[in-house]
């Protein structure tokens, strides 16, 4: 089939088309969610961009398997192998076992996926289901020579490779420049940027996991993971991989150090880098303590499908910044592109002409490096040219299959909304007067706001992350 989507590599660091290994099937991989929080929001953004990607790849006519980890074990405070537990953490937080956390938080992954409209891919596979395939690939790097053993760990040997930092302009100099102060540099290693593969000695006494080796009692490292289930189900040549650009180094670096040493030969052609969501303070990061949730945004009246829809207004490869005023102003246009939708004549004429015109507009946006932004341009343009309304319901509709902001679906809901909208707006009136009164120390005002919500019917809770309300 004809290639036309040109895609920027992380790889070759240039736009390029896109070619899969083999004609019309795509092999694709994502790093998924380490499950011992909640997802934020940033978090959200790379998978929302993943899923457009995905759904542009089977909107072009690709049959595409997708496959994601569920990362379980493992991955530590601090990526480069020092740190705490990721896992162990959560788990001591909330006085739960390492599993309960996992199993919790994978399935408040996965709802809040579903509320962002984020298609489950082919293949989702938890790190702990997949030990055996680890330590045959850690055996096999030993033997290769590429791993070797010291303090009880198994490390990966980066001197062994010809080119290390394949994905980034990194150098041995700046990274030794780089190690903090309060990050330990491991004495067992032999050089700076070697990696633990199996960790068998570790500062983890209850470490929770534990799984018999050829080493010794232990657990995996976290890159080794990615590499094992992607080849589990992809086999030894991939064609896209997907993460944020925290992932790049070390973690997919690392990935691409350890697959192809294993392999023998070129692993993965093409990798996809979304770009971070940042809060006015900068990165947003779940070890900040305080981070933006579905929920939380969802508890503040904001629908979970206009945070997608002002991800799609903005490039995947630029910085985004959040504020509640952009989410309200995302609001009001989505608000009112559904209605307009919304209220087309759908069952008029389909004009199949037109409609090959504008869905090859579409799509040659899409094949712009994902361009979004023009895509949803190219839907405003339906909206307002001189064509059939049912050939516009149609396009929404096609459109829709890519970008998933619930554009035709809200049609027979939408008297209901308008009621929910009038709500919504009431009770954030309500609850910044209260916010004010509360600064102004007027309890009594504060308290007498709390309680006219309640009298309607509304639940206000003070939060962690801020006011949140419900229907009681
Ligand atoms: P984690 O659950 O920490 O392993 O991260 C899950 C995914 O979210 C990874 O692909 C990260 O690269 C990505 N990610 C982390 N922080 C952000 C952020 N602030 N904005 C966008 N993506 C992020
Ligand atoms: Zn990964």
């Amino acid at each position: 089939m004809e290639n036309r989507l040109q895609l920027y590599n992380t790889l070759t660091k240039r736009v390029e088309t896109f070619v899969p290994n083999v004609d019309g099937k795509v092999a694709m991989y994502t790093c998924g969610p380490t499950v011992y929080h909640f997802a934020h929001i940033g978090n959200l953004r790379s998978y929302i961009q993943e899923d457009v990607l995905e759904k542009t790849l089977r909107y072009l006519g690709y049959d595409v398997k997708r496959v994601m980890n569920i990362t379980d074990v493992g991955h530590l405070t601090d990526d480069a192998d020092a740190g705490e537990d990721k896992m162990l953490k959560g788990a001591q937080r909330e006085h739960k076992t390492v599993m309960e956390i996992a199993k919790y938080y994978t399935d408040a992954f996965f709802s809040d996926c579903a509320k962002l409209n984020i298609k489950t891919p082919d293949v989702v596979e938890p790190a702990t289901h997949c030990i055996p395939e680890f330590i045959h690939m850690i055996e096999v790097l030993l033997k290769k020579g590429y791993a070797y053993q010291a303090g009880e760990n198994v490390y990966f040997d980066t001197s062994k490779l010809k080119e290390y930092f394949v994905l980034t302009n990194h150098s041995e100099d700046s990274l030794l420049e780089g190690v903090r102060d309060d990050v330990d540099v491991d004495p067992n290693k032999k050089n700076k940027n070697d990696f633990v593969l199996w960790f068998t000695k570790s500062k983890f006494e209850d470490q929770a996991l534990k799984w018999d080796s050829p080493w010794g009692v232990g657990y995996p490292g976290w890159h080794i993971e990615c590499s094992c289930i992607s080849m589990k189900h992809l086999g030894e040549n991939m064609d896209i991989h997907c993460g944020g650009v925290d992932n790049i180094f070390p973690h997919h670096t690392n990935e691409i150090a350890q697959s192809e040493s294993y392999l023998g030969h070129k692993w993965c052609n093409y990798w996809f880098h979304v770009h971070h969501l940042n809060d006015k303070s900068g990165k947003m990061s779940k070890s900040k303590g305080d981070f933006l949730t579905v929920s939380l945004i969802e508890g503040k009246g904001y629908k979970p499908l206009v945070y997608r829809f002002f991800c799609l207004q903005s490039h995947y490869r630029k910085p985004l910044e959040f504020s509640y005023e952009v989410l309200d102003q995302m609001t009001a246009a989505y608000d009112k592109l559904v209605k307009r939708i919304a209220s087309l004549k759908k069952d008029t004429p389909v004009d199949q002409e037109a409609f090959a015109v504008y869905r090859k507009q579409f799509e040659d946006c899409l094949c712009n490096d994902i361009n979004t932004a023009s895509a949803i341009t190219v839907l405003y343009d339906v909206l307002k040219a001189d064509i059939s309304d049912g050939t516009k319901f149609a396009l929404a509709e096609s459109f829709d299959t890519v970008l998933s902001l619930g554009l035709t679906a809200a049609q027979a809901e939408e008297p209901a909304a308008e009621a929910d909208d009038e709500l919504t707006a009431f009770v954030n009136a309500k609850i910044a007067e209260r916010a004010e009164a509360k600064k102004a120390k007027d309890f009594a005002k504060a308290d007498a706001i709390r309680a006219e919500l309640l009298e309607k019917g509304i639940q206000i809770k003070d939060t962690r992350e801020g006011v949140v309300w419900e229907k009681i």
